[in-house]
């Protein structure tokens, strides 16, 4: 990304999708929308209509942020920000305490010759919101929500969250395809994290809880050097340490599969209740995997016509009961059960699974 253009976060974004959510310009991760789980998001961002006292009150450093975690009301107000010019040229604006943690970090890594340079790091829930009207605009909006992260629930909408780019014997490297070719390098830079209250936020293998793939490169600040030093030797994800991976409050039946492994069916389960968090006030009851028999050849060419250009090769269906919103919301009947709900996902040769169609 080399210009944070609107049509450059429009690409990201595009490219984020893949796993409920994404790269990172999006976000997302595990649990569900339970009363519980709603109540917990309320309670840690205290309604204080007062912007000038929440700004006393300053940021919490520990605010969960993903797919089925807004960012917390008020957030904005009390954010303090610096902007600053990258190597590339373009500003780039973090939280104050995070850019100062981050220029420690920096000069400790140069020391072992290691170089790194901030691409990206707050996004504004309006940037976001913009993008989603351009696609709306553009695509309508049944594409739009499907395809754009929904504004609020990026963790860069924090100003905690920094993407780094490198730069290797004198030359920027910083295409996420070109910055994977250096482990080593990125190793040197995992192991400092820690001691400057970073943490890298979404690892290897975890994409079922974080809902995003790998990335070397994302770091999120959490002003805690020793919850830093625990979450990074436990070799934890965020959500871990913060107990926000709740599989209890809802049922989710993955069943019996030979067609798809139980990481699989886990994996396409996050994104389907990460999708299901945009759906305004509504309640999850339960979740299930439709079983094998919906991988049928009928299918499959369905899902691929409704997806232009996709080469999907195998599909599931998941089935969800939920309760909608006592009010009206617009979008559903008001204060019904809705039972068996469908959610049709597809795969292509390379495995990531995609929310293709869902509703009756
Ligand atoms: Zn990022």
């Amino acid at each position: 990304m080399k210009k944070l253009t609107i049509a450059s976060l429009i690409i990201a974004l595009t490219l984020s999708i893949t796993a409920c959510g994404a790269a990172d310009t999006t976000s997302s991760s595990q649990d569900s929308v339970s009363g519980t789980e709603a109540s917990q998001t309320e309670s840690a961002a205290p309604a204080t209509a007062d912007s000038a006292e929440s700004k006393t009150q300053g940021i919490d450093y520990k605010a969960l942020v993903n797919k089925l975690h807004p960012l917390p009301d008020g957030w904005e107000d009390s954010l303090e920000t610096v902007t600053v010019k990258n190597s590339l040229g373009d500003d780039v604006e973090v939280e104050k305490k995070a850019y100062d943690a981050y220029l420690a970090l920096k000069a400790d890594l140069e020391k072992d010759g290691v170089f790194v340079d901030l691409d990206s790091a707050r996004r504004s829930v309006a940037d976001q919101q913009r993008i989603m009207d351009v696609f709306t605009k553009e695509y309508g909006a049944d594409y739009a929500i499907k395809t754009v992260a929904a504004p609020g629930y990026s963790e860069h909408h924090t100003g905690l969250a920094l993407d780094l780019y490198l730069n290797i014997e004198g030359e920027d490297v910083y295409l996420n395809e070109d910055m994977v070719q250096y482990p080593e390098i990125w190793a040197k830079i995992h192991e400092k994290l820690p001691e400057y209250g970073f943490i890298l936020r979404y690892l290897e293998d975890k994409e079922y809880i974080t809902g995003y793939g790998y990335e070397p490169w994302h770091l999120r600040y959490i002003d805690d050097v020793d919850a830093a030093k625990e979450i990074t030797s436990k070799g934890l994800t965020f959500e871990e340490y913060l107990g926000a991976v709740n599989t209890t409050d809802v049922t989710v039946d993955l069943g019996t599969s030979e067609l798809y492994t139980e990481d699989e069916l886990k994996e396409a389960a996050v994104q389907v209740k990460c999708k299901f968090a945009t759906f305004d006030g509504c309640m999850l009851q339960s979740l299930r995997y439709a079983g094998d028999e919906c991988n049928t050849e009928e299918n499959i060419k369905w899902l691929n016509s409704l997806d232009e250009g996709a080469e999907y090769t195998k599909v599931a269906e998941f089935l969800m009961d939920f309760h909608t919103p006592k009010e009206n919301s617009g979008a559903f009947d008001a204060d019904k059960d809705m039972k068996d709900y469908q959610w049709w996902l597809a795969q292509d040769s390379e495995g990531s699974w995609q929310i293709v169609s869902f509703g009756y």
